[in-house]
């Protein structure tokens, strides 16, 4: 659902239309619905928050587990944080790329003001290198790249309000690496009292992360396998900085869904779906809710075929097996295990088809029929 922006066009049918107008490579501007016109290349300069400064004016960034030395002139992995003479800069800020109205379902949260919806923005770039990743056209792409808003946190946070999302979601790409933008934008959306949440792959940095989840109500996410070669191969990335993220943000009180997206034959074994349901049950509480996603072949893995039914329905088993009381399939609608269920009488809670909500039996957060706490944010 994009009720507003509807006409937008992608950055890849925004390319080809420039191409074959003869504009390719000029700085072009589409004016839009709502007078907010979308630029390619359009860059905002702000002060980086988290890093070192070298000697030889090179800098070492602390905002995520890379922990990239940034040389004079040159910009880090993430392609959005630039060293300019010793001073750090992120060019990701106030210029989304993405900007849309979802469900809150589709982030996915599951325990959160369902039925509501999410601003939902994002910008160029990421800190991973998934080889499945869904959105690569923007999250491997650089500012310079992307057709880009310019959309100050104050212009986002009115949005919402105009707009009547209670919440703004941080998604699509990876928010750690908007991280200046996000936090003032969910400073200003506190304020005006608006809900924060993010969907990220978690690697981040604790000094920053803490920094951030005073304002952050809700996340959702990805621990995308319990195996640091599983990381390493497909991410690019570490297990353990997203394992830490996991058990601080549960230990912030930020409320917690987490996704994992099950890829055949490279993490749908038995041995390590129980290994992440075993650390979940064990480290976060058998109330964290967790969503088995289908793979559909994406990117640099569209020779893999999409998970079949079986092994999701087979990874819900086991989640359950180790306790986990909120299991959920994803991306194949129509499924028992889109619903919530008590975990104490078995009624439905929520009946869900794809992001739609067509049933809910919670009584201020308590199951109707049992009078049990379902936990979740409700109201
Ligand atoms: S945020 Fe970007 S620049 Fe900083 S360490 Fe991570 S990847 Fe490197």
């Amino acid at each position: 659902m994009n009720l507003f922006f509807e006409n937008i066009i992608s950055r890849r049918d925004f390319l080809k239309k420039s191409v074959l107008l003869g504009l390719g490579g000029a700085l072009l501007s589409k004016i839009v619905k709502f007078g907010h016109a979308q630029t390619i290349g359009l860059i905002k300069s702000h002060q980086a928050l988290y890093y070192k400064k070298l000697p030889d004016k090179s800098i070492k960034c602390l905002l995520c587990p890379r922990a990239c030395i940034v040389s004079n002139k040159k910009r880090g992995f993430c392609r959005v944080r630039e060293n300019r003479d010793g001073e750090y800069y992120s060019l990701a800020h106030s210029n989304p790329c993405a900007v849309h109205i979802d469900p809150i379902e589709k982030k996915p949260l599951f325990h959160f003001l369902p039925g509501t919806t999410a601003l939902s923005i994002a910008t160029a770039g990421c800190n991973l290198t998934c080889k499945n990743c869904q959105n690569w056209d923007i999250s491997q792409a650089s500012p310079d790249q992307t057709a880009n808003f310019e959309l100050s946190p104050e212009q986002i946070v009115e949005l919402a309000i105009t707009y009547k999302t209670p919440t703004i979601a941080y998604t699509y790409t990876e928010p750690t690496i908007f991280y200046e933008y996000m936090l003032d934008t969910a400073k200003q959306a506190k304020k005006k009292g608006l809900l924060n949440i993010y969907h990220s792959n978690g690697y981040i940095n604790q000094e920053p992360l803490s920094e951030l989840t005073p304002y952050l109500d809700g996340a959702n996410i990805d621990l995308k396998a319990m195996s640091d070669e599983f990381y390493k191969n497909i991410t690019g990335g570490t297990l353990n900085p997203v394992l830490d993220t996991l058990k601080n943000l549960k230990k912030q009180g930020v409320w917690l869904e987490i996704t994992n997206l099950v890829i055949p034959g490279k993490n749908d074994s038995e041995a390590m779906l129980k290994d992440l349901c075993s650390w979940i049950r064990q480290e976060l509480g058998s109330d964290t809710p967790i969503h088995f996603s289908r793979f559909y072949p994406q990117y640099k893995l569209q020779n893999l075929a999409p998970t079949s039914i079986e092994v999701l329905k087979n990874a819900a088993v086991i989640a359950r097996d180790f306790g986990l009381e909120y299991v959920y399939i994803g991306n194949v609608p129509g499924l028992p295990e889109e619903n919530t269920y008590c975990p104490v009488c078995n009624t439905l809670i929520i009946k869900r088809k794809g992001y739609q909500i067509t049933e809910i039996n919670l009584n201020k957060g308590k199951c109707k029929s049992c009078n049990v706490e379902i936990p979740g944010k409700w109201q």
